[in-house]
């Protein structure tokens, strides 16, 4: 693969994945080579949303005001099918494409469009239909009245222990439930509707007691059904309004079966943990591609820095890194797919794919550091410039390996769906590697599984990093 594949995600893309709507995102590509990089830049710089609270009369309006230029770059997003395409014959990969190109161009940018995914996906699947009614065809639209989603479970004690964290309280008040709580990062605050993690009043502790609610921006009587508190000042993702809302008896619709609840915030998790490995592969793709415009110009000892040795070699070792990288962001994506219909309790192929999930996102979010990392030591001195905007990647990248679970969540649950579920010896049999090297990776993963559980725990990246690894080559090395 060339070198200047790194410029073009659409390029990129065509090469390692059948592209059918390739004209939609070369179209989408070329806005953002022509007005798209600067909004995204200004916005990174000095543009970040902002909260007004009350109007001029002091009636709470909880108002998220952005630049305009904002709004258009969003609305292309949405416009190219960031959301809709996943229903537009029924296939999660065509909107993860366009997600593609959005991470390439503002890592930011691409939550808004998870969240809404991750809130139309089950509310497709599980929403009554009076549910769908309401609140599905505004969220698919394709023009400027689209309509938002969210996706909002932490709350201030933490976001790994959910079972033990999450405080709001919902009680039932005929066919719809009052929330009442207050939660922690609210990512795509102002949205018209979120999926709310909640503790069913009565029902049982920890991750069983929890239940996914829909919760609509505004009450059925048109006042707000949820407060913004404030919204955070964030070293990345600056154009996301990330806040904190409260919720008092905040009306909400119980999604699927109340026993299903942590189920469903499962599902909504790999849905956005897919996600956040396609953008952070699609990150370090545009870090690499900083590093080559860069490499190609600046001239040291004679010759371009591009034409010395050890640096095409680092460029070469970085180019196979994120084909890597991608093909196993994007076997998360086929899986996903292949999964959508499941609801509880689940067949092997989800525990397949739940696997495949953890395994991408802790490789992909690694990826994206290091090339952000690199890329910044090829710029040199100007790498570190905020002027130039080098830096920016190893600040978005930092926040594409903390939300949608840090590193040990990822290892974690993968080792979980490993020990309760036998996921790595259906991975295996998907795979299509070479026996030996199948058997021993089987073997190692058998003899840890067997180990004390904090001897387990301790020693459980260095396996995982090398799963990861090994069903990464792997993939990459078999036809998309
Ligand atoms: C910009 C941004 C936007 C966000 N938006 C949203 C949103 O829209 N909705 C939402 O629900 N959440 C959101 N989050 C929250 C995010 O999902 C959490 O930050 C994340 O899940 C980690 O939770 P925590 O920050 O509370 O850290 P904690 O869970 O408190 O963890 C702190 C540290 O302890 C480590 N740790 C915890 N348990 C273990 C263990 N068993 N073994 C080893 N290490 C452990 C963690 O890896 C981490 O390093 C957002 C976060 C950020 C940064």
């Amino acid at each position: 693969m060339p070198f200047s594949i790194l410029k073009s995600p659409t390029d990129f893309l065509e090469q390692v994945i059948p592209v059918p709507e390739a004209d939609a995102l070369r179209a989408y590509e070329s806005w953002w080579e022509s007005e798209g990089r600067a909004i995204s830049a200004a916005v990174d710089r000095a543009g970040t949303p902002w909260l007004r609270m009350h109007d001029r009369f002091g009636r709470r309006v909880d108002d998220i005001l952005f630049p305009p230029d904002y709004w258009r770059m969003l609305k292309q997003g949405y416009r190219a099918g960031a959301v809709w395409r996943a229903f537009d014959g029924g296939s999660l990969a065509a909107a993860y494409r366009v997600g593609y190109i959005t991470g390439f161009y503002d890592t930011g940018l691409y939550c808004p469009y998870t969240v809404s995914l991750s809130t139309a996906v089950p509310l497709d699947k599980y929403g009554t239909p009076d549910l769908k009614a309401r609140f599905l065809e505004a969220l698919l639209r394709r023009d400027e009245s689209v309509w938002q989603g969210a996706t909002w479970m932490t709350e201030i004690r933490g976001g790994s222990d959910l079972g033990a964290n999450v405080d709001t309280a919902a009680r039932q008040d005929g066919d719809r439930w009052l929330l009442t709580g207050e939660k922690y990062f609210t990512s795509n605050a102002g949205a018209e509707v979120a999926v709310v993690a909640a503790r069913i009043e009565g029902g049982k502790p920890g991750v069983r007691g929890l239940a996914l609610f829909l919760l609509p921006r505004f009450r059925q009587d048109g006042t707000l059904n949820y407060h913004i508190r404030r919204l955070k000042d964030k070293i990345a993702t600056r154009s996301v309004p990330t806040g904190e809302i409260e919720l008092r008896d905040s009306e909400a619709y119980l999604l699927g079966k109340p026993e299903w609840g942590i189920y469903l915030i499962l599902e909504v998790l790999n849905l956005s943990r897919i996600a956040n490995s396609v953008a952070s592969v699609a990150l370090a793709q545009r870090a690499l591609a900083e590093a080559l415009v860069f490499a190609e110009q600046r001239v040291a000892f004679g010759k371009p820095i591009i034409e010395h040795p050890l640096l095409r070699r680092q460029f070469e070792k970085h180019l196979a890194t994120l084909q890597r990288a991608f093909a196993l962001a994007w076997e998360s994506v086929k899986l996903a797919d292949a999964v959508r219909a499941q609801t509880p309790p689940y067949g092997d192929a989800f525990h397949l794919c739940r696997l495949v999930i953890h395994l991408a996102k802790y490789y992909t979010a690694e990826v994206a550091v290091q090339a952000a990392k690199w890329a910044m030591e090829v710029n040199g001195g100007p790498g570190t410039l905020a002027e130039y905007g080098v830096e920016r990647w190893l600040r978005e990248a930092m926040i594409v390996d903390i939300w949608e679970g840090p590193p040990h969540r990822q290892i974690l649950d993968g080792l979980e769906v490993m020990e309760r579920k036998g996921a790595h010896k259906l991975l295996f049999d998907h795979l299509n590697a070479d026996p030996a090297e199948l058997e021993a990776m089987d073997a190692r993963i058998e003899a840890h599984l067997a180990l004390p559980q904090d001897e387990k725990e301790a020693g459980s990246q260095e396996l995982f990093e090398a799963l990861a690894d090994f069903t990464a080559r792997a993939l990459a090395a078999q036809p998309a």
